[in-house]
């Protein structure tokens, strides 16, 4: 009976997640949803790419903590427009939320959404929120087993950030070697090797996002 529930739940999150990305597609938003573990960086890497694409289109966020604001004001210090969106011990967004939240923002004045998800590389997997593609960020930091022991949130994901490249030189993190078990799991999924603080590999990252982006707008 209570996996009939969950696949019920899940259902029901689908559809909802589809009537937001009518939505944003209506409205010409091109959307990302950013999965990783507490402290991968996401929103360090997000400051970096803001800082790069601002010039070029008009970014917005939506914001997922379990409580407080921390890093939705660290955004709004560049002048993005963020929605936060508290989930009060919830593990994960989902397309409810997100709904909610699409009702706060003036999507005729947004280009790219990017919707941070709460840390956690496990339920996030589940559901689907709406979104034109999933990035999954990975810091130096937690090991290069990840993709092994959670594979359905990196064969969601269409991009591979790996953060935080700085410290590479004091882990046994090895790069080709989570590049290789995520390519399994997702033969066309994109790597990008990154170091936000000192705005290593931003570019290559925000030239594929406009590139994708451009492609959603012309199909
Ligand atoms: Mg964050
Ligand atoms: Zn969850």
């Amino acid at each position: 009976m209570k996996i009939v529930a969950a696949e019920n739940l899940l259902r029901a999150n689908d559809k909802l997640a589809a009537g937001n990305r009518q939505r944003l597609h209506a409205a010409g938003v091109f959307t990302i949803n950013v999965v990783g573990s507490p402290g991968a960086g996401k929103t360090t890497l997000l400051e970096a790419l803001f800082a790069r694409l601002r010039a070029q289109l008009r970014p917005a966020v939506i914001e997922g903590d379990l409580a407080g604001s921390i890093d939705a004001e660290r955004l709004e210090r560049l002048g993005v427009p963020v929605v936060q969106i508290n989930t009060a011990g919830a593990c994960h967004l989902d397309a409810s939320m997100i709904a909610t939240a699409l009702e706060q923002l003036d999507l005729g004045q947004v280009d790219l959404l990017v919707i941070e998800n709460v840390g956690n590389l496990v339920c996030t997997a589940g559901f689907d929120l709406g979104e034109d593609l999933r990035l999954v960020v990975l810091s130096t930091s937690e090991g290069d087993d990840k993709a092994v022991k959670y594979p359905a949130i990196f064969q969601s994901a269409a991009a591979l950030v790996l953060a935080k490249m700085d410290l590479l030189p004091h882990t046994n993190f090895q790069p080709a070697r989570i590049a290789a078990d995520y390519c399994r799991l997702r033969p066309e999924g994109q790597v990008f090797e990154t170091a936000a603080l000192e705005g290593r590999g931003i570019e290559r990252l925000a030239e594929w996002l406009l590139a994708r982006r451009a492609q959603a707008a012309g199909s």
